[in-house]
């Protein structure tokens, strides 16, 4: 995996906690030697320090970039490739990560604020990024794999609960989205993943609860959620396999929600 992932950028959006946390580590310890991190988010003090920590425990054979990018914001994105130092711009692997729910309510009463920034960041935000980075790997002709977009999903694009009407559309939307992209693209050598995950602990439920840790938390009491390590090593396991081996669809969840 290591020898793989060699030489590679790799561009992580949401890269300021959880899944998206864990994943940037993850790649840096599985190939610490001349890789380039791209690392996403709107908290950009938040990703000094992960660049930071990143280097202090595998070294500085690993580059990694700090980039304050929030992906609801067409024209960041349209600049975001545009703006990256030469040595980034050769992008390998793009992990559409980033996204979010806000509120817990029937369908009839979700804000309209709400609804709008969670189409804006899950789904158009990640449309908007690949549309942004599928130009790289499109005019690479080296005979091998052309990159990889990882997308990030959600078990509740499969299967939707009352509540999170908004949220599950979202995420049907990404799965419909990867999955027909990935027929567009597999001629092309660009292997376009999905990965769905269960239930996670990470910032998730604060940020779905306006902030409320005491709702996050007990979203959480007497269950054993996955850590964003689960996650991260499977998008690291994708992103490494050989050039021909697409793992396409991944659906991975703690035992107590089956
Ligand atoms: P976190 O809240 O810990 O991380 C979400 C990340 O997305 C943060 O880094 C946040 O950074 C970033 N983000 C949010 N909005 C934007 C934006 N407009 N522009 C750029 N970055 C943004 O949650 P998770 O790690 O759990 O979530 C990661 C992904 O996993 C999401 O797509 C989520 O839907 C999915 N997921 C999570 C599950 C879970 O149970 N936790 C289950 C299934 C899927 P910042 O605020 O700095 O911009």
């Amino acid at each position: 995996a290591a020898k793989r992932l060699e030489g590679k950028t790799i561009v992580i959006t949401g890269a300021s906690s959880g899944i998206g946390r864990s994943t940037a580590f993850e790649f840096a310890r599985t190939s610490p030697k001349n890789l380039k991190l791209v690392l996403t988010a709107r908290r950009i003090d938040a990703l000094k320090q992960i660049a930071q920590d990143i280097v202090k425990e595998v070294g500085d054979g690993v580059k990694v970039l700090p980039v304050q990018l929030d992906v609801s914001n067409p024209d960041q994105v349209r600049s975001f490739v545009s703006n990256l130092p030469a040595e980034f711009q050769e992008i390998d692997v793009l992990v559409n990560n980033a996204g979010l729910v806000k509120g817990v309510a029937k369908a009839p009463e979700i804000a309209e604020e709400d609804i709008n920034v969670m189409f804006a960041t899950n789904v158009t935000g990640l449309i908007n990024m690949t549309q942004a980075v599928l130009p790289i790997f499109l005019k690479r002709n080296n005979g091998e794999g052309a990159g990889d977009i990882i997308n990030i999903g959600s078990i509740a694009g499969r299967e939707p609960y009352p509540g999170g009407g908004i949220y599950c559309a979202t995420k049907a939307a990404v799965r419909s989205f990867t999955d027909s992209l990935r027929k567009e693209l597999i001629s092309k050598r660009v292997r376009v993943i999905g990965i769905d995950p269960g239930q996670v602990e990470t910032e998730f439920s604060v940020v779905r609860f306006y902030g409320d840790k005491s709702k996050a938390d007990a979203v959480y009491a007497n269950q054993e959620p996955l850590t964003p390590e689960d996650i991260a090593e499977v998008i690291v396991f994708t992103a490494s396999r050989r050039e021909n081996v697409v793992v396409a669809d991944t659906l991975i969840f703690p035992s107590h929600q089956a």
